[in-house]
């Protein structure tokens, strides 16, 4: 097998601003995986908060050698020897995993939720993104988000209440609230999602920093809604971290280095009872096909980070009506 690598960067169709940062782009780099003349296309998306750029990860793959193995099918093998390489570079990783994935789906002449046994009508609605905005441009997104049957909303920072005002003047749809750590008192936290269970809201994601374990559980016991763990999760070992702490938790490719490891995070959660979400970065439709395959096991997606950017150059996975809509195509489901 052969690993190639390209890098490319997505440009943003708005600023984009949470509570720690803003920007206009983000860096990604396009892998493909050759085996028999037959490609697997993969993806890693870095944005600049968790560490990983063009560089890091072009050093990684420099370091990974395909041509010791023959069998595509040995991924257990394969995917072990890939972490083995470096800590880390968890979005390096997934490059490898999802083009892997998508070679060997490829192979099979089938997708992964196929593969997997899923049923692809069991797909939910995707929630849309609005970024932390001036009034007039939270409308505007908001109106431009017409098609998506949840909204999910930046919080976390001095104008959280005007923020979900704004959006409750032009819409009743539900949402989901993301505080990306921003909350740091946990009686305030629990007023707030008590404020906002009352506006619509249906989950929380993150509410307070990651390091808040016992007032993150406290607030779980006491919150009317799901709190769900992202930026307190990466990897496998997290799921059980999360357990008794959050009620559910958010399964990122780039952050549990791709599908095999996300699949068996999902697996692991279930058995847990805990609530599954699927989250994204900024990305193309190449990273976002590869987390759809797992959509239809969740109880909510977050998979907007392709709708988001103004120059993707694949096409897969689609949302027609808000709705995660997974193609027949083998693989991740690009179309080729
Ligand atoms: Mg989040």
């Amino acid at each position: 097998m052969k690993l190639s690598f390209r890098p490319y960067t997505v440009e943003l169709k708005h600023v984009f601003t949470i509570a720690t940062n803003s920007r206009t782009s983000t860096p990604v780099m396009l892998t493909e995986i050759e085996h028999d003349g037959i490609k697997g296309y993969g993806e890693a998306s870095m944005p600049p908060y968790l560490g990983e750029s063009h560089e890091s990860v072009a050093s990684f793959l420099s370091e990974v050698d395909l041509k010791q193995f023959n069998d595509p099918f040995e991924m257990e093998k394969i995917l072990k020897y890939v972490d083995s390489i470096a800590e880390g570079n968890t979005a390096a990783k997934a490059a490898v995993d999802i083009a892997l994935h998508d070679l060997v789906g490829k192979l099979l002449n089938n997708s992964w939720y196929k593969i997997w046994g899923y049923d692809r009508t069991n797909t939910p609605s995707t929630s849309y993104t609005i970024g932390i905005d001036t009034e007039k441009m939270v409308r505007k997104k908001v109106m431009e988000a017409g098609e998506y049957k949840i909204l999910k909303v930046k919080l976390g920072r001095d104008n959280d209440k005007e923020m979900i005002e704004t959006i409750r003047s032009v819409t009743d749809k539900p949402l989901f609230v993301d505080a990306n750590q921003g909350w740091k008192v946990k009686e305030d936290a629990l007023e707030m999602i008590h404020w906002l269970y009352e506006r619509g809201v249906e989950l929380v994601e993150q509410p307070m920093p990651k390091e808040m374990i016992d007032e993150t559980a406290w607030l779980t016991e006491r919150s009317p809604i799901p709190t769900i763990a992202d930026e307190f999760m990466q990897r496998l070992d997290d799921v059980i971290r999360a357990h008794g702490v959050y009620s559910g938790i958010n399964i990122k490719l780039m952050k549990c280095t791709g599908m095999r490891e996300a699949h068996k995070m999902l697996t692991l959660a279930r058995s847990l009872k805990m609530k599954v979400m699927l989250g994204c970065m900024t990305e193309t439709s190449c990273a976002i096909s590869a987390a759809s395959q797992l959509a239809p096991q969740v109880d909510w997606a977050d998979l907007d980070g392709n709708l988001l950017i103004s120059n993707d150059p694949f096409e897969g996975t689609k949302i027609v009506d808000g709705k995660i809509i997974l193609t027949d195509n083998p693989g991740i489901g690009l179309e080729n």
